[in-house]
């Protein structure tokens, strides 16, 4: 049911107006002055319909307008202004202050059914453009599969979190974790069996790491985590944990249970000097770690070893 806020001094006027929002199936809210109606209209939750009378006490109808115009709400707020004066400067002044469209006292109920469902379609409209994009922000920035963010995103975030720790230091680590023998499960239950242990592996990462912790799907079967305010030894601690949540216990599928496992590289940044510290660089080190784990066997968690040889500084 669509919301519409009613501001107008004139509390006969105003009973008018709500009965016939009523009747015609609008939710109505009320308020009697200028004051009010901003306040409500500035909320984030304001009604995305809203009409004000002209002149009130406090704030005008235009000033109230003026002030929601300027106001960065994302959802826009159709206003019909209610006037009873009918000179043609002053409409222009309330169209040109940001008023939708106005309608003169006394108003003709038919033309005020009109004009509101005119504003609504607008209202509609705009709600599903919002919509589309953020569930086009969402596509962007997530995997299909998973829902976690994708390879892209986790990038962009892990670069957020360096340019952070360069502003206000502090601790910062990555964990890069790939599925121990994958293409083998592909291979012997097929891709839907595949995809199924992602999603629990998936589940169960999520689950073990703290809120602002993220998880992000980097390849196929390899996952990057980023742990902000996380040293090399608590990411040790965190990725042991991990590791156990999936070798623990065997992932339930259509083919029965697989005991599944997971292989853990780990980096932070404290192990690169400052002015090569980059995405790439990090990257570069727990990728290292990984390899190393695999080779040692897999089912590990393995610690970047070595800092990163810097060039030397000729002097
Ligand atoms: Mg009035």
């Amino acid at each position: 049911m669509s919301r519409v806020l009613i501001a107008d001094d004139d509390r006969v006027s105003c009973k008018l107006l709500g009965g016939l929002l009523k009747k015609w199936g609008y939710e109505v809210e009320v308020v009697h002055d200028g004051f009010a109606a901003r306040r409500e209209l500035m909320k984030p939750d304001a009604a995305p319909l809203a009409i004000l009378d002209w002149m009130m006490p406090g704030l005008d109808g235009i000033e109230v307008i003026k002030a929601v115009r300027s106001a960065a709400h994302e959802a826009y707020i159709y206003i019909l202004l209610l006037t009873s004066r009918d000179q043609k400067g002053d409409l222009l002044e309330g169209m040109d202050a940001g008023a939708d469209d106005y309608l003169k006292k006394p108003f003709d109920a038919d033309e005020l059914h009109a004009r509101v469902r005119a504003g609504k379609r607008i209202v509609d409209l705009q709600a599903a453009l919002i919509r589309a994009k953020n569930e086009l922000q969402f596509a962007a920035t997530h995997d299909t599969l998973t829902t976690l963010w994708n390879r892209g995103a986790i990038i962009d975030l892990l670069k957020k979190e360096l340019s952070r720790r360069k502003r206000t230091g502090g601790e910062l680590g990555i964990v890069m974790a790939d599925i121990d023998h994958f293409k083998k499960i592909n291979d012997l239950y097929g891709h839907l069996v595949g995809d199924a242990v992602i999603r629990e592996v998936t589940r169960r990462l999520s689950l073990g790491v703290r809120p602002y912790d993220a998880v992000g799907r980097y390849g196929g079967e390899e996952f990057l985590i980023v742990f902000p305010a996380c040293n090399l030894s608590a990411l040790a601690t965190s990725a042991e944990r991990l590791r156990c949540s999936v070798a623990d216990e065997p992932i339930e599928t259509n083919a029965g249970p697989l005991p599944v496992t997971l292989s853990f590289g780990l980096a932070s940044a404290e192990q690169i000097e400052a002015a090569s510290l980059n995405p790439e660089s990090l990257l570069g080190l727990a990728d290292e770690a990984l390899y190393t784990a695999k080779a040692l066997g897999r089912n590990r968690v393995e610690p970047a070893a070595a800092m990163l040889a810097s060039a030397p500084s000729g002097g």
